[in-house]
């Protein structure tokens, strides 16, 4: 074990990295290397191991407390259960320290798989990610949505507790009911953590029978979350203690709500304020008017277009915009204006526009292309010389 890498090196991370930097480190480096992204791959194998043996010695207090004390000695012996690759090395290469190295972090490393009452890291339920997509309508009111997950919950047969009956536990018979157990060791009496309890000084006599003493079951459970009004895409909600449930009441995980919001068929988002392109005909750019245009709130907004609206022109809505998380302010919507020339025009029609065409004094009605017509005219001149 002389050439293991050092847990901090292989997760990448400082010696006083925070647990959000090591789960964050620990969640990029195994979708590296997880097998299912790497078969047939040794490296990858030999690496997604050596991270997980890593993350559970650091994400575990007491365990990296251990480490950062004696480093991979701290689990060469008998230390925490549980974990491939260690242990039953049965004392080689610490010759007659190994029961004392043994004994001195039996004790040390206390919390093993199960936890005592109050530990970290033994048998906290997980967290769970749930996806959920809402239209922009929604994004902008908010709403309280059920939402279905599969999970585990406490089972009721035991009341969580893992017990038949949901029986109150029993004093350990090994320690009766210390946590701990002395033995001899040479020279040195050593207490450790009682191997029947882990500590906790009870056992459970019988296992219920409806969750194999875990204390929990597979389930569908519904919640009802309150969307707050103006969340935009990617917004994740924290619903703590809604995760998995522990093992025999430890702490349930977090679930987390990601939600999604459908792109919109006339509305477009752009932080708190909405983009509208609406098409008016070339008579009302023209001569002006009035049109109605849809809102978020499911309204129709009455807007004025200026006599000689340009396409492309944008006119602003204050306040009609998208809501603002925690907040009464609302975005300002922008409508631009799409001028749409006719199509299938009447004989009498075009006659109209060509006697409106001749009656027309160019530069002064139609500016824009007059000028540019003058000059691409300038450009021909300018070619010729
Ligand atoms: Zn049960
Ligand atoms: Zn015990």
């Amino acid at each position: 074990m002389a050439d293991k890498r050092d847990y901090y090196e292989v997760l990448g991370v400082a010696k006083d990295a925070d647990e959000a930097a090591l789960k964050r480190a620990y969640r990029k480096l195994a979708m590296k290397y997880h097998p299912d992204r790497n078969p047939d791959d040794k490296e990858a194998e030999k690496n997604f191991k050596e991270l997980n043996e890593a993350y559970e010695i650091l994400k575990d207090d007491e365990k990296r407390a251990a480490y950062d004390r004696f480093g991979h000695a701290a689990f060469e012996q008998g230390g925490p259960g549980g974990f491939e690759g260690f242990g039953g090395a049965g004392g080689q290469g610490f010759g007659g320290f190994g029961d004392i190295f043994e004994e001195m972090f039996g004790e040390f490393m206390g919390g093993r798989a199960g936890g005592r009452a109050g530990g970290r890291g033994g048998g906290q339920g997980a967290d769970l990610r749930y996806n959920k997509e809402l239209s922009l309508e929604e994004a902008f009111s908010g709403k309280k949505a059920e939402i279905r997950v599969p999970t585990s919950v406490a089972c009721e047969a035991c009341d969580g507790t893992g017990a038949e009956g949901a029986a109150a536990p029993v004093t350990c018979p090994t320690c009766g009911g210390a946590g701990r157990v002395r033995s001899q060791s040479g020279f040195f009496t050593v207490e450790r953590t009682c191997p029947t309890c882990q500590g906790r000084g009870t056992v459970i006599k019988d296992p219920c029978k409806v969750c194999g003493g875990a204390g929990r079951v597979h389930k569908e459970k519904t919640l009802s979350v309150t969307i707050p009004a103006g969340v935009e895409d990617g917004t994740r909600i924290r619903l703590a203690g809604e995760g998995e449930a522990g093992l025999r009441g430890a702490p349930p995980g977090d679930l987390y709500l990601f939600l999604g919001i459908r792109p919109h068929r006339f509305f477009h988002r752009d932080g708190a304020d909405i983009h509208c392109r609406v098409p008016i005909p070339m008579t009302t750019a023209a001569l002006g008017g009035q049109v109605e245009v849809p809102t978020i709130e499911g309204k129709l907004a009455r807007i004025t277009i200026p006599e000689g609206t340009p396409t492309g022109h944008q006119l602003r809505l204050a306040g009609k915009g998208m809501s603002v998380m925690r907040s009464k302010a609302r975005g300002d919507m922008f409508v631009q204006v799409a001028v749409e020339t006719p199509q299938n025009l009447t004989d009498r029609q075009k006659e109209l526009l060509k006697e409106f065409e001749g009656d027309s004094d160019r530069a002064q009605q139609s500016p824009q292309s007059t000028g540019f017509f003058d000059k691409v005219k300038e450009l021909w001149e300018d070619l010729k010389d």
